[in-house]
């Protein structure tokens, strides 16, 4: 018979009262126009014959031509994931591997995590149907760990290579060897099928003295060849052409309306502000087009929405026609699609971005873009072994970037804050992570997967000598590495399965000893969210007196705990028999009356559920200490060592293990009591070197939990 309720099946207006079928069936017919218009459209098949005539191909396209969405859909309709085989697409950000899986299963008409999923550290929605996986650059570097060959990918796709993240610049030396290992197999394999026809006999073929040392049993298995696809926003494919022995590198034309650039005349001083007075502007005399603000995190972005929100509450109604989006990777994954979705006709979108929207995701309607001209970026300097964050100003390449995204669909405007001359004295480009950052946790995993020699290691851009030792001499001080400079077992072991910087690997393990595993659990996963409090300018005393009920006299360590504990304890009187929905909401509500982040908190219960299943697996005691403190802070000590410092005269404070003179962050609960003895988390710098995340500690503690540092010190 007639089968009307598939969903492949044109409903006809006859059967069909059904209207979100025919919502749908427009909506799909809509997305097929727009997959068609794209400018990738037009040159599949030649993509398709490149990939099939080259191992690894270099592919640079505008962004936005439809690389990241339409690549791997290609591969998979001209069957590049046969026998089960996966489709792999790395992103170095997490929001740009969930929304475009999420936009690729639309477009393929499924749900995410059947035919297209993604991985992304903490939230794995896959299942063994997952052809087109999306994932982070770092996972997938995770991923080898447990399976050097990557053997279930066919095909891997390195997107935004450009970005030059640690994790990308790791993952393409890997492959380098992961790809030259499967073909070595996969030629093994075949030669001794083929003798074994010949002579119906196996003939042992010699081993090839340069066979990668790190693989070791490659030669009883059998793989697949491997493609490599690594793709760019920038123009510049000669580095990773050259570093891949001169692979072959193709460009997609892309489409590019002009767009107008304005400066300021003068150096501003405040660029939030400017910013909203900027969106405000354009919103009172521009025509219709959305907006896009690059601001540098999820702070800035929040105060931005708020000064929004409340400015708008000042105009007559009429005005009013603004809608504002916040999107950086802490965002739960459900909000981050909003931004897509169209909203109502005269309405302006106002979307608030980190750069994420620079090339990693394309949000469709922008007509005008703010460009403060910053970016929050990660600086080490090696002789301390000292890693921060700092707003910075953007390169060259980055700004332009940035205006583009606003000539997409027809002319538009980009309003630079900051004045011309600014602009000539930026950097060309932006310098690679991987020489401006802390290695220790790439070179954990390098040598969990058996890669001994780090200097030795082909990296596309090497990272200084120093850099390396260092990061080997912190591995070394946290036990990860034994005096031969081998991982060590079990910490070591246990600390790269972890998928954590080593710090907080370490603090975990060490807690089970202590018995403080509960405890420090929950620390960590607080920890790796930004700001759980929050302080809204005008409401500051109401929201230290709301911060006074969860702080410990100890620290803000427990201070966090203290906040952790308290939401449990008040979804545990109430979500029994509620939906995710109606517990999302009653914990918002809590958030608000405590001046909690509702999105930080969320974020980092949802990261201590991950975290809590790795250290199930892995067999560690979850305990908790209880009322006893004493020995949680003293975990801490024996965690954080490295980063431990001492009152000098006037309320500063010496870092031990660099000398640096420090202060206490303002928003610390230690501010005003300021211990003789500390460890903290963060350093941050402003105008002063702040840090963050403090616990008091004994001095003594140091010289009896951390002798191998503290006892060559004195
Ligand atoms: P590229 O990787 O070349 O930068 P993408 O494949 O990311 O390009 O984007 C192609 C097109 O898909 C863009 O026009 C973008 O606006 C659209 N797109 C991507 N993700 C979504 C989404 N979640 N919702 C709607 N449109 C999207
Ligand atoms: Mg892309």
């Amino acid at each position: 018979g007639l089968n009307i309720s598939s969903g492949s099946h044109r409903p006809n207006g006859k059967f069909s009262k059904d209207s979100t079928k025919v919502d749908s069936f427009s909506r799909r017919q809509k997305i097929l126009q727009h997959r068609k218009s794209l400018p990738i459209a037009s040159v599949e098949r030649r993509l398709i014959e490149e990939v099939r005539n080259n191992d690894i191909l270099i592919i640079v396209g505008e962004t936005g031509s439809g690389k990241t969405t339409q690549l791997p859909q290609f591969l998979f309709n001209a069957g590049f994931s046969r026998d089960g085989t996966i489709i792999g697409v790395t992103q170095p950000r997490r929001v740009a591997a969930v929304t475009v899986a999420k936009r690729v299963a639309e477009e393929c008409g499924v749900e995410v995590g059947q035919k297209v999923g993604y991985s992304i550290r903490f939230e794995d929605v896959t299942s063994s149907s997952t052809r087109i996986k999306y994932m982070t650059d770092g996972l997938l570097l995770r991923e080898a760990l447990l399976d050097p060959y990557l053997s279930r990918y066919s095909v891997i796709i390195v997107d935004e290579a450009h970005e030059r993240t640690v994790h990308t610049d790791v993952l393409l030396g890997l492959l380098k060897n992961v790809q030259i290992a499967r073909s070595k197999s996969f030629n093994y394999h075949l030669d001794n099928e083929s003798k074994k026809a010949k002579n119906g006999m196996l003939v042992e073929k010699e081993k090839d003295p340069q066979s990668i040392s790190f693989l070791k049993e490659c030669q009883g298995k059998k793989f697949p060849p491997l493609k490599l696809i690594i793709m760019s926003a920038s123009l510049d494919a000669r580095i990773f052409s050259e570093y891949f022995g001169g692979a072959r590198a193709v460009h997609i034309q892309g489409r590019q309306f002009p767009v107008d650039i304005f400066y300021t005349y003068h150096a501003e001083p405040d660029y939030l502000d400017a910013a909203l007075i900027t969106i405000f502007q354009i919103h009172m005399e521009e025509g219709p087009g959305d907006i896009l603000v690059f601001l540098t995190g999820q702070e800035e972005i929040e105060s931005v929405e708020r000064l929004v929100k409340e400015r708008l509450q000042k105009l007559p109604e009429n005005n009013r026609k603004l809608v504002i989006f916040p999107i950086f990777s802490s965002l739960p994954s459900e909000q981050q699609m909003r931004v897509f979705a169209p909203i109502q006709a005269g309405f302006r979108k106002v979307i608030l971005a980190t750069n994420i929207a620079e090339t990693s995701v394309t949000i469709p309607g922008i007509k005008y873009v703010i460009d403060p001209g910053f970016v929050k970026a990660r600086t080490y300097d090696p002789n301390k072994g000292l890693e921060s964050l700092v707003v910075v100003p953007i390169s060259k390449a980055q700004a332009l970037q940035r205006s583009g995204r606003a000539g997409r669909e027809g002319p538009g405007k980009c309003f630079r804050l900051y004045p011309e001359f600014e602009f000539e004295k930026l950097e060309d480009s932006t310098k690679p992570e991987i020489k401006r950052c802390n290695l220790s946790n790439v070179i954990l995993q390098l040598k969990a997967m058996g890669v001994d020699d780090i200097i030795g290691f082909d990296f596309i851009d090497k990272p200084s000598r120093s850099a390396i030792v260092k990061s080997l001499e912190q591995l070394y001080l946290l036990g990860a590495l034994t005096d031969e400079c081998k991982l060590s077992d079990p910490v070591g072991c246990q600390m790269a399965r972890l998928p954590l910087d080593p710090v907080y690997s370490k603090a975990l393990v060490l807690a089970s000893e202590f018995k403080c595993l509960e405890e420090m659990l929950i620390t960590v996963a607080m920890l790796s969210v930004e700001s759980i409090f929050y302080a809204p300018r005008e409401k500051l005393e109401e929201a230290r007196t709301a911060m006074k009920c969860f702080s410990s006299p100890e620290g803000d360590h427990q201070t966090l705990i203290n906040v952790y504990r308290a939401s449990d304890e008040f979804l545990e009187k109430r979500k029994l028999g509620l939906g995710q929905e109606k517990i999302d909401k009653i914990l918002r509500k809590w958030c608000k009356e405590n001046f909690i982040n509702s999105r930080s908190l969320r974020h980092a219960r949802d990261v201590h559920s991950q975290i809590r299943e790795h250290v199930e697996q892995m067999g560690l005691r979850l305990e908790s200490c209880g009322d006893d403190m004493l020995q949680f802070r003293r975990c801490l000590a024996a965690s954080f060592f490295l980063n431990a410092a001492i009152k000098q005269h006037e309320g500063t404070y010496r870092a031990f293990s660099t000398g640096q003179v420090v202060q206490i962050h303002p928003s610390s609960v230690l501010f005003r009591t300021k211990p003789d003895c500390i460890v903290f988390n963060e350093l941050v710098q402003t105008n002063h070197k702040y840090v963050r995340n403090i616990t008091r500690i004994d001095y003594l503690w140091l010289t009896e939990l951390a002798p191998q540092y503290y006892a060559m010190q004195s």
